[in-house]
């Protein structure tokens, strides 16, 4: 994990780490190499409300009481609400998994599977008050240094870019990582239908959709070294950002194969059929829970795409098939 500081007034750190005590040591001890405790912070701005970049804010709080925290505004109320936003997000996946198809008893595995990592979660994180929330185009600025927020919505729905437009620095967050690649969140937005949706389906933030969007509007600018909150720094910008785009459009494709040829048969196919019929059937819930993800999210591209159609079948249970 890397964090960023921002030497300027007010000193200023980009996300914290998880809420433990190694990271609270590793954090304290890379701060006194620099001549720094942690009560000179003075703000914090996350990128995203993930418990690894927002973990410490409490801690660095109870020794910096005036301490701001800036997190855009579309992620501030997980923040300020971590542990019930956690589990409210563990219940909705249930809802999205029976309505792609997944068995009752295949969701509720999934379901105790994923209760039981809530643990880790509410140990590594931990609600934070938020003093301002950010929009796109808003600026974190210094004395000296002045980023620019960039929305980038997809890893989460309020994740954020900062550019430091002077000198073609870009902090990326989890949007863009040195080996590793990003997941794109999905989630409810709120209980109304989606007006004009023949599927009638719940409004729901589509993840992979805008995460390839945020992605495809960074392609081709002249960044000259990425900062992201994983895997080093990142000197080829451009490769890195075309890399991590080419990761989805490959999983797409292979998703809208593998769609094709049910639909060869004459199939609508649903989510959770795509999934046995592209995933090994003997999968631990932890990789099946990010399969049938992918697949949501692939879909939802390819909906967008205009190459593929939803439908709302009799039982509620949602049907894709190829145009
Ligand atoms: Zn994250």
């Amino acid at each position: 994990m890397q964090v960023y500081l921002i030497e300027d007034e007010p000193l200023t750190l980009v996300d914290t780490g998880v809420r433990s005590a190694a990271s609270r040591i590793a954090l304290e001890s890379a701060l006194d190499e620099l001549g720094y405790g942690l009560s000179d912070l003075r703000r914090i701005v996350l990128t995203h409300a993930h418990r690894d970049h927002m973990g410490l804010v409490e801690t660095i709080r109870s020794v910096s009481p005036d301490l701001e925290c800036w997190v855009h505004e579309a992620d501030a109320a997980v923040v300020e609400d971590y542990g019930q936003a956690i589990r409210d997000r563990i219940e909705q996946l249930s809802s999205l998994f029976l309505e792609h198809g997944v068995p009752t008893a295949v969701v509720d595995g999934l379901h105790a599977d994923r209760l039981a990592g809530l643990a880790v979660d509410e140990a590594e994180g931990e609600a934070t008050r938020v003093t301002r929330r950010l929009r796109d185009g808003d600026a974190v600025a210094g004395k000296r240094i002045g980023l620019r927020v960039h929305h980038a919505p997809g890893h989460t729905p309020g994740h954020v870019l900062l550019e430091d437009e002077a000198s073609g620095v870009l902090l990326t967050g989890d949007l863009v990582m040195g080996q590793a690649m990003p997941h794109a969140e999905t989630c409810y937005l709120d209980e109304m239908a989606m007006p004009g949706d023949p599927a009638r389906r719940r409004p729901r933030f589509r993840g992979l959709v805008e995460m390839r969007r945020s992605l495809r509007r960074l392609r081709g600018r002249p960044f000259g070294v990425l900062l992201p909150g994983y895997g080093g720094v990142l000197r080829r910008a451009d490769r890195a950002i075309r890399d991590t785009l080419l990761y989805y459009d490959v999983r797409i494709q292979r998703i809208e194969r593998g769609l094709r040829h049910l639909a060869a048969m004459g199939q609508d196919v649903t989510v959770y059929e795509l999934w046995k019929s592209l995933f090994p059937p003997d999968e631990a819930p932890g990789p099946m829970r990010s399969h049938l993800l992918l697949l949501i999210g692939a879909l939802d591209c390819l909906e967008e795409d205009g190459a593929v159609v939803t439908e709302r079948r009799e039982d509620g249970v949602l049907t894709h098939h190829h145009r």
